[in-house]
């Protein structure tokens, strides 16, 4: 289906009318090379393998939700084009609603080259974020809110974000960004091998380890896979502890995998 048509389409609650999660970010091409050991620069070597597969945090997200079996939608904004129709109807095979991608008349969709390590599990990325523009108020103004029982933008912190703001640990980014959040706001931050740390409502502390597979194989949208799975937990009523363990117990799996299928 082309973007055009998909667009600003409200499906309704799920199957059984359970209503649905919004993810709202990203969806991008990543063009994958896996190779057994990380390049030399100016070397010349043959890849393990090579694939095309739908990447972007909000997109990953989507999918981890819909294997979880959680009726869930993306938004974002996608771009005219080949590598936009691969996205979309990847979204569509995995069942995501795609009724509030926003169709943009001209621009490249955003493309990762992500080089996989075989042999470490690392993952390492070149982004090109592209010319897209972001969707906007007007665009949230179309969306009947009622239909969803979660909203994901950014709430969670990557380790990324937390040693940006020059943090070295989840929990001391969590003590650090404490007092910059909304009171009563629950603040999550995973640490991939050293697990994940939230501080809830009331400041409480919980800790989950991480549940390293048997080999590390892919990391790549680990942090996507971990936000969708607490998502998923916490929406369903389940304790922060619950939620963190589960997240970290999804996104290990994840890591043992090439992509996102075979996670459940
Ligand atoms: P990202 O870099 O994709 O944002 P992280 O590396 O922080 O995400 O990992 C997110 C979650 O994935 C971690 O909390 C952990 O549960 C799991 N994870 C990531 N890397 C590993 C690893 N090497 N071993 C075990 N679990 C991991």
């Amino acid at each position: 289906m082309a973007a055009g048509a998909a667009a600003r389409r409200e499906s309704g609650p799920g199957p059984g009318g359970e209503k649905r999660i919004l993810c709202v970010g990203l969806v991008c091409l990543d063009i994958i090379s896996v190779v057994e050991a990380y390049p030399a620069e100016d070397s010349d070597i043959r890849c393990v393998s090579q694939r095309w597969q739908r990447g972007g945090n909000a997109s990953n997200s989507c999918t981890v939700l819909a294997l979880l079996g959680a009726p869930c939608a993306f938004m974002g904004s996608l771009a005219p084009g080949h590598a936009a129709d691969f996205v979309l109807a990847d979204l569509q095979r995995y069942g995501v609603d795609v009724g509030h991608a926003v169709p943009q008349p001209a621009g490249c969709l955003p493309t990762s080259v992500v080089i996989v390590n075989a042999s470490r599990g690392t993952r390492t990325i070149l982004h090109a974020h592209g010319n897209l523009p972001d969707v906007t108020a007007h665009d949230f103004e179309l969306v009947d809110f009622s239909q969803y029982k979660w909203i994901h933008w950014e709430v969670f912190i990557s380790k990324d974000v937390a040693r940006h703001f020059g943090y070295q640990s989840a929990p001391e980014a969590l003590q650090g960004l404490h007092s910059r959040i909304q009171p009563g706001a629950t603040l999550i931050c995973a640490w991939a091998e050293e697990g994940a740390d939230a501080m809830g409502p009331s400041g409480e502390l919980v800790h989950s380890d991480a549940f390293p597979p048997e080999t590390l194989v892919d990391t790549l949208g680990a942090g996507d896979t971990f936000n969708a799975a607490v998502i998923f937990a916490l929406s369903a009523g389940r304790s922060l502890q619950d939620a963190l363990t589960f997240g970290c117990q999804i996104a290990g799996r994840k890591c043992g995998i090439q992509g996102f299928d075979g996670i459940v």
